[in-house]
């Protein structure tokens, strides 16, 4: 199970652009494959600094359905402490280029405010 997998799966925008996020990407399709096989990703995507994991199934079972969910959800809770370009542990921060972002200390640019001492 690998970044070629999940290409394979994408049906859209095959762009990873967060090399940071791989992991947490990689362990997402595990799981929801699992459930799944032919599950299908739409687009993986950032929004307000944390991932969006966009995907369809055929599946009508409901309880396998909120299981795929539920995945999705803890990826993208993952993603808003996973600095976005390393992988680190990071922290959503705001600064002047971007509106919202998740960065580690080291990757975040001198500007950044975390959003907790907003
Ligand atoms: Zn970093």
């Amino acid at each position: 199970m690998s970044i070629s997998d999940i290409k394979s799966r994408m049906i859209n925008d095959k762009n990873l652009p967060y090399p940071g996020w791989n992991d947490i990407i990689t362990r997402c399709n595990r799981k929801l494959s699992m459930l799944d096989p032919d599950y299908k990703i739409l687009q993986i995507k950032e929004k307000f600094g944390t991932l969006r994991y966009y995907y369809h199934t055929d599946v009508k079972t409901f309880s396998i359905r909120e299981a795929m969910d539920r995945y999705v959800r803890q990826a993208e809770i993952e993603s808003s402490k996973t600095c976005e370009f390393c992988g680190k542990e990071g922290k959503l921060i705001k600064c002047k280029m971007a509106w919202m972002k998740t960065r580690c200390d080291d990757c975040a640019p001198s500007d950044a405010v975390t959003l907790e001492s907003l």
